[in-house]
């Protein structure tokens, strides 16, 4: 079918699913008009990898065009002045924005419900949260909205509402995506990935998006390889280790015996299977927490009611202004994050807290750099629990921050994580696989996945 058909399509599952799930924050007005241009382009002979595909972006990565708000009310009327690397390499393959998805409000958030509006629905249970932080893209896929999807992950942001939605999400190695025109939670932690309805699509979404950029200066150089060639490659020399720390008692058991049984299905192809130990996985929530909202502080320090939108209207002098701005503009959690990052960074507390995070960040690092020489990849659970009903964690930040547990560790040591569906459980919602591998290594992953799915 041609690409207005196909975005007609999903224009009208957008709208039809508006009311309940709440997915998306714009929807890009000029879409019709790009899949006839992309229609007249495949007339032409014209081949790319995703031409006339359409493509949900989380709303904080920049779209000329449209709104870049990052669910907040301080940047609800923002319009991105340029594209993100991302997004110009999405244009560049043929791929239509179709829309700007929600967000747990700049990225801070494992539900969704810290968006300002459209707080998502998870499509399986609308009772129930999407998981987030970016749990608009992830719906979306869920839900039909859109094929394929971006969002960002900083510390399970992509992996996270993957999993509660039954989606794939792979958050790539620190660096190899560009994070231009992404903006910025904890930009030490923060990469942009796929969420898709499979293994491939991750890999051909990658294709596109993965690669040195100068205008990012953590951007690395590194020899790209074509993502899908690693699908369907024999997995029976794999070496899988299982880390015994995060198979704890209190987990849903039955999440911890779908992924097992999924890792037997890797060894009745050959590969071999052991039980190896992260032994500081215990402080990763701690260490992360001191970190993120460290980095945040500083990084959201630019939403002075001056430089971007939303400025108060009543003010009578400077500093009133910006307390009032940022008051009225940020909602509680994001407060909270720039109070504690701003507490952790002061002078009398910085050695006990923030430099001593940086110190248990490269242990955490070594427990993996260690692992990955005894096996080629690590399989855990995605998340301790399914879905969540929304509303019943909201009330208790640390019972939120818990959320993350098995998917922070990945983002502090900078390796490639990603989760795959892995059957239901007994109230028929997604369970997720998580895979993770070393530096660079997304092809051991996504080979793995693909046996998986
Ligand atoms: N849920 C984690 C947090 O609230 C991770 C968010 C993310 O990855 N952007 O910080």
């Amino acid at each position: 079918s041609s690409s207005e058909q196909l975005v007609q399509q999903y224009l009208q599952t957008i709208e039809q699913n508006d009311d309940q799930l709440h997915i998306f924050n714009q929807v890009n007005p000029a879409a019709l008009e790009e899949a006839r241009q992309a229609d007249h382009r495949r007339s032409l002979g014209e081949k790319l990898p995703l031409l006339g595909i359409p493509v949900a972006v989380k709303d904080n990565i920049s779209t000329e065009g449209m709104r870049t708000t990052c669910s907040s009310r301080i940047l609800e009327n923002y319009d991105s002045i340029y594209d993100a690397t991302v997004t110009s390499r999405l244009r560049e393959a043929g791929a239509i924005i179709i829309g700007k998805t929600s967000m747990d409000e700049f990225a801070m958030g494992s539900s969704n419900q810290t968006a300002h509006k459209q707080k998502t629905r998870n499509p399986w249970d609308p009772s129930r949260v999407p998981g987030g932080s970016s749990g608009g893209s992830a719906a979306a896929v869920a839900a039909g909205c859109a094929p394929v999807a971006l969002g960002s992950d900083t510390g399970g942001s992509i992996r996270q509402p993957a999993a509660f939605c039954g989606v794939v999400g792979l958050k790539p190695t620190y660096g190899s995506v560009s994070r231009y025109g992404l903006v910025a939670f904890a930009s030490s932690l923060d990469q942009i990935g796929p969420l898709t309805n499979n293994v491939e699509d991750a890999a051909t979404m990658l294709n596109v998006i993965a690669g040195h950029d100068s205008r990012d200066s953590t951007s690395v150089s590194f020899q790209k390889p074509d993502y899908t060639s690693f699908l369907g490659q024999d997995v029976s020399s794999l070496k899988i280790g299982l880390p015994r720390e995060y198979f704890i008692e209190g987990m849903d058991p039955t999440i911890r015996q779908q992924v097992l049984e999924s890792v037997e299905h890797l060894k009745a192809q050959g590969a071999t299977v052991q039980d190896i130990s992260l032994p500081h996985t215990d402080y990763a929530v701690a260490t992360y927490y001191i970190i993120a909202t460290a980095e945040a502080s500083s990084n959201l320090a630019r939403y002075d009611g001056v430089r971007y939108t939303q400025r108060t209207s009543e003010a009578s002098d400077l500093t009133e202004m910006y307390v009032k701005s940022r008051s009225e503009g940020f909602g509680a959690e994001v407060k909270r994050r720039i109070m504690l990052g701003t507490y952790v960074l002061s002078s009398g507390y910085y050695d006990a807290y923030y430099r001593k995070a940086q110190k248990v960040r490269t242990l955490i690092a070594r427990d993996f750099a260690q692992a990955f020489q005894q096996v080629d990849l690590i399989i855990t659970p995605t998340t301790p629990t399914t879905a969540f009903v929304s509303g019943t964690k909201s009330n208790n930040p640390l019972d939120m921050y818990l959320e993350d547990i098995f998917t922070l560790s990945c983002n502090l040591a900078g390796i490639p994580g990603m989760s795959i569906p892995c059957g239901k459980d007994a109230d028929g919602l997604p369970i997720g696989l998580q895979l993770y591998a070393p530096h660079f290594e997304e092809g051991t992953m996504l080979k793995a996945a693909a046996v998986l799915e």
